[in-house]
């Protein structure tokens, strides 16, 4: 592990390397991001070179030397002085905490001279655990570094984030995160593109989307539901938002009586801002079509039979569209009926009215 192979994450890579070149770490670091941004790379790759025992120093910052018996004992995931908390149930338990970092930490380091603890889902952190943790940052000893990473800085007591150091991933840029599929997960080029732009900057997240044929599918029956809108009524629009959403397995395509149990309601938050997401690239593809008049620069560039559709419609509709998108993330968040919600926005689309 290098800081080099960070994708982006620029201020973090230069707050790090340059505390580590000049042998200045404090005792305690907070990452901050959503799942997948990149945490844990962060915080073992830290790790790595606060334990290695040859750093490589160079004018810009400091790399682990990747060859020392440190460096190697970290990469196997053996280092007798790294410790990643565990839990056995869903969030950290009270004993967990005080015997693997509280009592632990006592503990003079046998190799090199520096101790790591990594507590890397720090929103499962309790009230009490979090004061077991903060016990320990109030007085850590001199070879301690303590690292946390969590979704928000708000997952964690004001008395705990004030004694750390923040370091807050960014999203990574969309041609970052697509030079990086294409790079390292060989994927080739128009899909690295869409994922990379659904992903919104979180390579965890795009990575899932290139590996997973459900969100290719998601993309290919929603372009087809969108070039059949205005041939649909009401109720043959919902069933293909229910195709989209529980796609029929194979040789089940006419079965309509099982997909009818399904039921919206029981589809992730998640998952449906994923599909207002989609809707709204989409959209904005259309707008891009109809301004260059030719299907090039979109994001998904293999639904050209949608784009040229789309680029015939007034453009009212298409800005129209982004507000009624905009409008039915809102319901939604204020936990409207997702039925009620698509119907009112695929309404809205066909006919091109705010309902
Ligand atoms: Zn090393």
């Amino acid at each position: 592990m290098t800081f080099s192979s960070i994708v982006e994450q620029q201020d973090i890579r230069d707050h790090l390397q340059t505390a580590l070149r000049l042998g200045r770490l404090n005792h305690a670091y907070l990452i901050t991001g959503e799942a997948g941004m990149g945490r844990k790379l962060v915080a073992r790759t830290f790790a790595q070179a606060a334990l290695c025992t040859d750093l490589q120093i160079t004018e810009t910052g400091a790399e682990p030397c990747g060859k020392c018996r440190s460096c190697i004992m970290m990469e196997a995931g053996t280092h007798s002085e790294y410790r990643e908390l565990t839990h056995e149930k869903k969030a950290y338990g009270i004993d967990e905490i005080r015997t693997q970092l509280v009592e632990d930490i006592a503990l003079r380091p046998m190799v090199g001279e520096r101790r790591v603890y990594f507590i890397a889902e720090g929103d499962l952190l309790s009230t009490a655990c979090q004061n077991a943790v903060l016990k320990t940052l109030e007085e850590p000893p001199e070879y301690v570094l303590i690292l946390i990473a969590c979704e928000s800085p708000e997952a964690l007591l004001e008395t705990i984030r004030s004694r750390m150091v923040q370091l807050p991933l960014k999203p990574v840029s969309d041609a970052g995160v697509k030079q990086y599929l294409m790079r390292q997960e060989r994927i080739p080029d128009y899909l690295a593109a869409e994922c990379a732009a659904m992903a919104f900057g979180n390579i965890g997240k795009a990575v899932r989307y290139a590996a997973d044929d459900s969100f290719r599918n998601m993309v290919d029956r929603t372009t087809a539901l969108l070039l059949d809108l205005k041939r649909l009524d009401t109720h043959a629009a919902m069933e293909r938002v229910y195709g989209i959403f529980f796609p029929p397995e194979p040789g089940e395509e006419g079965a309509k009586k099982k997909k009818k149990q399904k039921k919206l309601k029981d589809v992730g938050a998640a998952e449906l801002m994923r599909f207002l997401d989609l809707l709204m690239l989409l959209n904005r593809d259309a707008m891009v079509c109809k301004a260059l008049g030719s299907p090039e620069k979109l994001v998904f560039a293999g639904q050209e039979a949608y784009d040229r559709e789309a680029a015939g419609q007034e453009w009212s509709v298409l800005q129209g569209n982004l507000n009624r998108i905009g409008r039915a993330r809102q319901r939604l968040s204020a936990s409207l009926s997702a039925d009620l919600v698509l119907e009112l926005l695929l309404l809205g689309m066909k006919h091109g009215e705010d309902l």
